[in-house]
């Protein structure tokens, strides 16, 4: 690898040619960079900002085989202090764009520094998907948030609304409920889309209910967030609330790549093999290709797979 100044975590690095580079910092990359570390693999890990991705804005895995339960920022430093004790290298920067002069190269852009990579593994993840409705941009960070664990402690004792019907909604409701005084679930349906389990749970819970087949229209009030309006199936009503968790799914981070490889039409890399792009030395893992299952464990599953494919195509091209 050719990096002459490169300041891990500052984000003035001057880039420089590398065997691999992984995009991402959530536990795909994270699983990635481990088994490239492994391997012997020459790689710099690009991520934007602390490691974990999605899952380390999750309160509370318990779906980890082998760990009961633990946050999911716990579980994701502890991914990373694995991957850099067998050598893993990482950098605070945001990909911005890539492209492929030659077959065999990635310049891989970022906000701070060029890169030249022989392989590249796409392992960006996603972000929230927004309402789209009056209010939510206006208040965002006064009252709308996509992430319960980050601001649930600032809702204790105050009426809370969550928006959707995952697997995400109904987790972070869990864990909102513990602070809230009130908890008002609404979905556009009337079944949850979640884990049954996850379902009777906020069922059961004391100071929640659902509101089904109802929507937002917008979220209003002054300084901060102060009602919400609905349509329900009895017509239209306004919630007095403190707080809305939106949680409607997520998009894919795949705006840097759209002209290396071959996206489908929800912005998901299309995948061959798990792991395969449209590119040969570019593969994808996590929850940013169109694999069906969205989970931790699939993502450091693919994570794996893509630097063992890296190293197949290495060991092919005579690299290793
Ligand atoms: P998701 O499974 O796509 O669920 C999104 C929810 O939002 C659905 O209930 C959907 O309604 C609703 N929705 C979508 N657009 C909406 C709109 N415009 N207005 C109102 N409601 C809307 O997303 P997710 O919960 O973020 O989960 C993403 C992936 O991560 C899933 O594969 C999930 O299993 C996984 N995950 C797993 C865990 C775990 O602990 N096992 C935790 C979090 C996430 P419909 O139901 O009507 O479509």
């Amino acid at each position: 690898m050719d990096f002459k100044t490169g300041i891990i975590g500052s984000g003035t690095s001057v880039g420089g040619d590398v065997d691999l580079l992984i995009a991402g910092g959530g536990p795909a990359a994270l699983a990635a960079a481990l088994y490239a570390a492994r391997y012997g693999i020459d790689h710099v890990v690009i991520e934007s900002y602390q490691p974990g991705g999605q899952a380390a804005l999750t309160a509370l895995i318990e779906n980890y085989p082998g760990i009961m339960e633990i946050a999911g920022g716990d579980l994701a430093e502890k991914m990373k202090e694995q991957a850099e004790k067998w050598g893993g290298v990482f950098r605070m920067e945001t990909v911005t764009s890539t492209t492929s002069r030659e077959e065999d190269l990635v310049e891989v852009k970022t906000d701070s520094a060029v890169y030249n990579a022989k392989y590249l593994i796409i392992a960006t993840g996603a972000a929230p998907a927004k309402l789209g409705v009056p209010g939510e941009d206006k208040f965002y960070g006064r009252g709308v948030s996509y992430c319960a664990t980050c601001d649930a402690p600032f809702f204790k004792n105050k009426r809370v609304m969550v928006v959707g019907g995952g697997d995400s909604a109904v987790k972070e409701s869990l864990h909102l409920a513990d602070f809230a005084s009130h908890l008002t679930v609404v979905h556009r349906r009337n079944k949850f889309r979640a884990e049954p389990y996850l379902g009777k749970k906020l069922l059961s819970c004391d100071n929640c209910d659902v509101m089904w087949n109802t929507t937002v229209k917008s979220i209003e009030g002054g300084d901060g967030v102060e009602a919400v309006v609905l349509n329900t199936p009895d017509g239209e009503t306004r919630v007095e609330v403190d707080g809305v968790f939106v949680y409607v799914g997520r998009r894919p981070s795949t705006e840097p790549f759209r002209e290396l490889v071959d996206l489908n039409p929800d912005g998901t890399v299309k995948t061959v093999n798990v792991v395969h792009t449209s590119r040969k030395n570019v593969l994808a893992a996590g929850d940013v290709t169109d694999n069906e299952l969205r989970q931790v464990v699939t993502a450091v599953a693919d994570g794996a797979r893509a630097a063992a494919a890296v190293f197949d195509l290495m060991q092919q091209e005579g690299d290793v």
